[in-house]
């Protein structure tokens, strides 16, 4: 490797001094997805580019400028790093025919690529977790979505989450909606920026989502979705917000939700923080049930979202969340003959049956300067063998941490004087 190759701006590498805090995350998402029933599902994290342009949109931020999309030079096909999860969970799920067997609860975890300018919660590789019910109308599964993230916020201790949640109608609402969005930002023209008028014709409802500061005045008056929306929709929307309330669920309705991604219809929420700053959102999702049709398969409604674990992670960490590593509970050192050693590793291997973290020195040196790494392991406790302990087949244990005497026992008697711990 050349020397001073660096990492790709905005594509992190995580260090150990954090990664336990991400696979104490996973583990805990892992546990929480199984109580509600979700199985994993892994795809390639590259796709032929055509799969997100069909279902993303194509005048959406992602097709039109955060894909990283590339000719593959061996068969000149273009191929693209995945934005998002929900298009390959839907690909695969008609291509391998899962919905003939009935309804279907999915969940991805992993990273995922846009090229985005580079701040604080926004990378160009992140990584989200998430969850598509596929053939489910709702509104009660679009409501245990929700149930099911409030959960998660406690079991990673989040609080300050506000839930805003809204209802995009279907399709026949949303082309009256446009209709009239088009009229009314025809007559606000000259307020309109540079990607705003680009949109005028292809989607207006994108230009709702526009983040430029200078746009807000201009969406605030924009006409409101919810004034055309269809009967069966609002009742939806109803059903949801009675499920909501049932459960102590709060939430605010924010009718200018307008999700990033074409393929929704009716419900769309977000989780959202000020904890954050600008990257606020750590949660979003709602209902598609034109997508999997769309895409070739039989007419199946769904529901899902996908969360960004950097945020939550960073959300964790400003709400106090302290997560270390243990530190492993042995280290070994040994000194003697080739008997000693061996007897050294079969005492290791022993004690990690019984389900200790054990380290076992390694590249030789005197006890003194074999202690010394011992203590700066972090290790509870040192077990030292010698040819006294090999003779007598028993180990000398010093804490570590602790003003205890050391004792010699026999190996299986460790067991008794160190508590087992748990993982987490
Ligand atoms: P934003 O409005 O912040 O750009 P988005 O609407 O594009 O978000 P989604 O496509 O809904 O985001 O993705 C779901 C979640 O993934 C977001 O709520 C966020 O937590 C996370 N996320 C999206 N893009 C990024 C990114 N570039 N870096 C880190 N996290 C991201
Ligand atoms: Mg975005």
């Amino acid at each position: 490797m050349a020397s001073g190759v660096k990492a790709i701006r905005g594509m992190n590498d995580i260090l150990p001094e954090e990664s336990y805090f991400w696979e104490y995350f996973e583990q805990t998402a892992r546990q929480w997805l199984a109580a509600y029933g979700y199985r994993n599902i892994r795809t390639p994290i590259v796709e032929q580019t055509d799969l997100f342009i069909r279902s993303i949109g194509e005048v959406t931020d992602i097709v039109e400028k955060e894909m990283y999309t590339f000719i593959d030079h061996l068969n000149n096909d273009s191929l693209t790093l995945r934005p998002e999860g929900t298009a390959s969970c839907a690909r695969a799920a008609i291509e391998h025919n899962l919905l003939y067997a009935g309804p279907q609860k999915l969940y991805y975890a992993g990273p995922m690529f846009r090229h985005e300018r580079p701040q604080k919660g926004r990378y160009r590789q992140f990584h989200q977790v998430g969850v598509e019910a596929l053939g489910y109308a709702g509104p009660d599964i679009d409501a245990e979505l929700i149930v099911m993230c409030v959960r998660l916020w406690k079991l990673l201790g989040i609080s300050n989450l506000r839930l805003e949640i809204s209802t995009l109608g279907n399709t026949e609402s949303r082309t009256l909606h446009r209709s009239r969005l088009l009229k009314y930002f025809e007559r606000h023209r000259d307020k309109l920026d540079e990607d705003s008028l680009r949109r005028l014709y292809t989607n207006p409802l994108r230009i709702l989502d526009s983040k430029n500061p200078g746009m807000q005045q201009i969406i605030e008056n924009a006409p409101r979705l919810i004034d055309d929306l269809d009967s069966e929709s609002w009742s939806h929307f109803e059903s949801l917000q009675r499920i909501l309330r049932e459960r102590g669920i709060n939430y605010d309705i924010n009718l200018r939700l307008v999700r990033g991604l074409d393929y929704y219809n009716r419900t769309v929420f977000e989780w959202v923080t000020d904890k954050l700053g600008a990257q606020g959102t750590v949660c979003a999702g709602g209902r598609y049930d034109g997508l999997v049709e769309q895409m070739g398969g039989k007419s199946t409604p769904a529901c899902g979202f996908a969360m960004g674990v950097e945020r939550l992670l960073s959300l964790m960490q400003e709400c106090g969340k302290k997560i270390h590593q243990p530190d492993p509970d042995i280290y070994i050192v040994y000194q003697g003959d080739e008997q000693v050693v061996d007897y050294a590793w079969k005492c290791a291997e022993f004690l990690r049956d019984e389900g200790f973290d054990v380290i076992l020195h390694c590249g030789g040196g005197s006890f003194k300067s074999q202690m010394k790494k011992a203590d700066s392991s972090g290790a509870v406790y040192a077990l030292i063998i010698g040819n006294d302990e090999f003779r007598a087949q028993e180990v000398t244990i010093k804490p570590l941490r602790e003003l205890i005497e050391q004792v010699s026992l026999k190996l299986s008697k460790v067991a008794e004087i160190i508590n087992k711990k748990d993982l987490y």
